[in-house]
């Protein structure tokens, strides 16, 4: 098997990431002993029939492990992709140490047992639900635009809470209802898309207390 640096890359197909999130889990690798530095092994993700959908290179460091992968955006050129995602190691009640990830995300270095691939990096799920959100808000932006562009092109106000603007004079009926067709058509995606967020954040929200409440029992212990 090839790697990072051998002229071998991996690759993966975007029309794959969209339909099944690639992961890796730290706690399969430490059972299956591939963490102790110095180690080069590849990790392959495969279909019902066993065929190998895409694969990674790692190579594993004192206190890092290095990802190695090539993935193709739609439309885009293939793109090799090599980075380290720093380890750490905390205690465990029966003895021993457990081994985390630290999230590469910017900004971010959570302590995560799995990282997900969309897009072009493995990062946590709270990176990821960050960039699904922002794609959304910008959904919800741009049809809310076109529903006030419309508006405004009739002559009326852009704000969604007023009345939709009356036909001018000169306007052929049929052009009035197809622009406020398209209007009101872009006002309920723009909804969509803003219910979808809310949806996200319904879920961070459900996490966010669940690690509280965790946390919360930890701290109770020690006291
Ligand atoms: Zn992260």
């Amino acid at each position: 098997m090839g790697g990072p640096g051998s002229g071998s890359w991996y690759r993966f197909n975007t029309k794959d990431l969209v339909e099944d999130c690639y992961s890796v889990d730290i706690n399969r690798w430490h059972r299956e002993g591939l963490l102790q530095p110095g180690l080069y092994f590849s990790w392959a993700w495969k279909d019902s029939r066993g065929d190998v959908k895409a694969s990674i290179g790692v190579k594993t460091l004192p206190g890092a492990v290095e990802l190695a992968y090539t993935v193709t955006p739609r439309n885009g050129e293939a793109q090799e992709i090599r980075y380290q995602v720093p380890l750490t190691y905390t205690p465990c009640n029966y003895g021993g140490e457990r081994p985390w990830f630290v999230c590469p995300g910017m900004g971010c270095g959570r302590r995560v047992a799995k990282l997900y691939l969309r897009g072009k990096y493995f990062l946590c799920r709270y990176c990821h639900d960050l960039a699904y959100e922002s794609q959304r808000e910008d959904k919800a932006t741009r049809f809310l635009r076109k529903a006030q562009k419309i508006r405004r092109r009739l002559g009326g106000h852009p704000g969604l809470v007023y009345p939709f603007p009356e036909k001018s004079k000169g306007m052929h009926w049929k052009t009035y209802y197809r622009l406020r067709f398209e209007a009101a058509e872009a006002e309920w995606a723009s909804w969509v898309a803003l219910q979808e967020k809310l949806k996200r954040w319904q879920a961070s929200l459900q996490r966010a207390e669940e690690e509280l409440k965790g946390l919360k029992g930890r701290w109770q212990k020690w006291a």
